[in-house]
């Protein structure tokens, strides 16, 4: 991987949107970008984009170089985007994410968890607490949409998370071979 894929994915990360990073990074002129202008590229309402800058700027990505008037009076604002920051950036992000991912694995391999039967998503209980829900008015249901609760396919979590750990693995070697 190049540094531009890196700064174009470590900015994907923040914005939570690859096409925009991927955007930001091609319309920037040597690496500096005018917000006004970046503004009408990406078509973003200014608050928008200016949030935007701000959470980059909170990891290094960018930096406000500052600001300065053009002949009609606008005020131009500049934005360095910070491409050396970008691996190790991406390496604290992938080792968070993988630290999350671990201690999930082990929750998920020693306990016995219950979702909602119609969404998982609306709730996760562990088996304890079924246990001391059982003795509730409502019982064991969904306390979103009334479901019943029905308990997790154990294997199938474990090999996703065995698969997303093995990727962020290997993303991690790449980026930290490159460092080193
Ligand atoms: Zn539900």
């Amino acid at each position: 991987m190049d540094n531009e894929d890196l700064i174009v994915l470590a900015l994907a990360v923040v914005a939570r949107d690859l096409s925009l990073a991927k955007k930001m990074a091609h319309f920037a002129h040597d690496g500096v970008l005018e917000e006004g202008e970046m503004q009408e590229k990406l078509k973003l309402p200014s608050a928008e984009l200016r949030q935007l800058l701000y959470r980059m700027q909170d990891s290094n990505l960018v930096v406000q170089l500052g600001t300065k008037e053009d002949e009609s009076g606008n005020r131009l604002t500049y934005w360095r985007i910070n491409k050396d920051i970008a691996e190790s950036f991406l390496i604290r992000r992938i080792k968070n994410v993988l630290d999350i991912l671990r201690k999930r694995r082990k929750e998920e391999s020693s306990g016995e968890y219950y979702v909602c039967a119609a969404d998982p998503t609306h709730v996760r209980l562990s088996f304890d607490e079924v246990i001391a829900k059982m003795g509730e008015s409502r019982g064991l249901v969904c306390p979103v949409c009334g479901a019943l609760l029905e308990p997790v396919n154990k294997e199938k979590v474990l090999e996703d998370l065995d698969r997303m750990i093995e990727i962020l693995e290997r993303a991690l070697g790449v980026l930290e071979g490159e460092a080193g």
